[in-house]
């Protein structure tokens, strides 16, 4: 059963000289959540837009199920769209809202009203029906938007930078409901943002983009841990790309590090000039050195009340560091040995 997935073949979308898409491939299995995520311009809302049939391919084919719906007009399409406006008539009550797109389908009245209610329900917002969407939060308007789009049962649900009009708090809380009503109803959703910790926290897979193409894909955790690039190391998660040599390449690596040589139990298969990607976290400061250590001085620390930020000078360049609380913490100016965890070091090309 394919009801729900989403492929594209070789899609590709040009703007006149501005190539928005270069040959896309994608294949999202019903029911998960897929994130878009990349930074502005990469063409996140164009591979959305192609989906919902706002836009129409250059070249190449777009199923939706068994169905290839290329030259398919939106209106025929089974998804729903969320904006990042919420785009909610302003003049009509929440329940108008909410069943507006089942009255321009014609679906008959008293279908129409427990659907409606079936849908706030879903979204938490049981008793909104007769307010105006002025009288309401950011986040419950958005909530409305979220009803809006699941009332239509679409096979699959577009969401397009949902959080972005949220403050900070609300943002957590409305991405954590949205992931939940996904979950709940196995809708196929996929979710376009430029905010990584975003990404991370809602989906199953991220397609990170860049220049309109395919960087990276994988679970979270898979683009965490294991980066194909130095822009992926630092796009997701903070990193320190440090230069290094590969003096030897295979399942695990030797490295010149600082004209030491180091053996690396992570997999890399060039040898040459590379990044050397150390988490802030993963860091250890001493007054020490040890095999793997680089000197280091202080030129800034911060005291976060749960963490403390360093930010250290090192023969090999600027390193940030994060370390918790300690009772005798570094200060500008001193002298410390940066040392990492062998296990947890990746290497990624320059
Ligand atoms: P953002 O995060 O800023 O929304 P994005 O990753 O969603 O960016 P897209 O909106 O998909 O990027 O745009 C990809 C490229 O295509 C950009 O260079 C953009 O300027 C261009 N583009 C998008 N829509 C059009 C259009 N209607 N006409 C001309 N160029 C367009």
């Amino acid at each position: 059963m394919t009801k729900g997935s989403v492929r594209f073949e070789g899609v590709t979308k040009h703007f006149d000289d501005v190539v928005a898409l270069k040959p896309l491939d994608l294949d999202i299995a019903p029911g998960t959540l897929v994130t878009l995520l990349g930074p502005s311009g990469c063409g996140k809302t164009t591979t959305l837009r192609l989906v919902a049939g706002l836009e129409s391919p250059t070249s190449g084919r777009i199923f939706i199920g068994d169905e290839d719906v290329t030259h398919l007009s939106a209106t025929y399409r089974k998804v729903s769209m969320v904006f990042q406006s919420y785009a909610l008539f302003p003049h009509m009550t929440v329940a108008e809202n909410v069943g507006y797109g089942l009255t321009v389908k014609r679906v008959s009245k008293s279908e129409l009203r427990p659907r409606v209610e079936e849908g706030l329900a879903m979204v938490g917002l049981e008793g909104f029906g007769d307010r105006l969407p002025s009288e309401l939060s950011g986040g419950q308007q958005q909530r409305v938007a979220v009803a809006r789009a699941i009332v239509l049962e679409p096979e699959v649900l577009l969401l397009d930078e949902p959080l972005s009009n949220l403050d900070a708090k609300l943002r957590r809380h409305v991405r954590e409901e949205i992931r939940e009503i996904q979950q709940r109803l196995n809708l196929t959703a996929i979710y376009v943002t430029h905010d990584q910790e975003e990404a991370m926290a809602v989906s199953d897979r991220i397609i990170v983009m860049k220049n309109a193409e395919i960087a990276q894909e994988g679970a979270p955790a898979d683009l965490y841990e294991r980066p194909n690039s130095a822009f992926i190391a630092d796009f997701i998660g903070d990193a320190n790309l440090l230069p290094v040599e590969v003096a030897r390449s295979g399942e695990t690596v030797d490295i010149v590090f600082d004209g030491r040589r180091l053996t690396l139990p992570t997999a890399f298969s060039t040898t040459g000039q590379a990044n050397l990607v150390l988490r802030p976290h993963q860091l250890r400061l001493s007054h020490e050195a040890s095999a793997d250590s680089l000197p280091a001085e202080v030129s800034y620390a911060a005291y976060l009340g749960n963490q403390v930020q360093y930010t250290l000078d090192t023969a090999l360049g600027e390193i940030f560091a994060v370390t918790v609380p300690d009772a005798t913490p570094f200060r500008k100016g001193d002298t410390v040995h940066v040392g990492f965890d062998p296990v947890a070091a990746r290497i990624v090309s320059i």
